[in-house]
């Protein structure tokens, strides 16, 4: 279902705007609409796409609407005063959008967790850890892996003991 946009104001003017043309993308999945200013006759077109109907599945099991703001927001959070761009960010909220999309429409939070975290640990180690702390299904991981990294069996998380390593180096 698309929703009708009734409420697009002129880019220029702010003035209500009138519909002169709308026609369907060949996908079916977007109305192009060429509108018209009501008060100073400025033409534009818009695009009005729908946005797939993603969840997330709860560790409790519950189903919620996916929000791409709030996941946006936390990685913002995360990224603070870190070398991270927004593009980075968009960049990781585009993949976890598109692998709920590959499968079937609803990824567990978890995996958006471990999503989030495989891109965070690429970009800036700061950001990966300040982001893995706000999770709680991987905060005693991530706590394992800082206060007795040797006791970790290693392989997985190969990243975390050299970090480990460095940062004592800072202290000697
Ligand atoms: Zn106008």
């Amino acid at each position: 279902m698309l929703v009708e946009c009734l409420h697009v104001t002129c880019p220029a003017c702010h003035a209500p705007t009138h519909v002169l043309e709308s026609r369907r993308a060949p996908d079916g999945a977007a109305v192009r609409r060429r509108r018209e200013c009501t008060a100073c006759g400025r033409r534009f077109t818009t695009f009005e796409r729908r946005e797939p109907e993603l969840y997330v599945i709860k560790r409790s099991g519950e189903r919620q609407r996916f929000d791409p703001g709030k996941l946006r927001a936390a990685l913002h959070r995360a990224a603070h005063k870190r070398p991270v761009s927004d593009g980075d960010l968009e960049t990781i909220v585009d993949r976890v959008q598109a692998a709920a999309e590959d499968s079937g429409g609803s990824l567990g939070a978890e995996r958006i967790g471990e999503l989030c975290m495989a891109d965070l640990r690429e970009l800036d180690p700061g950001a990966y850890l300040q982001f893995a702390g706000t999770l709680p299904s991987v905060r005693p991981e991530i706590a394992a892996g800082e206060n007795a990294g040797s006791v970790r069996p290693v392989g997985k998380d190969a990243g975390l003991p050299r970090k480990a390593a460095s940062r004592r180096g800072t202290y000697e």
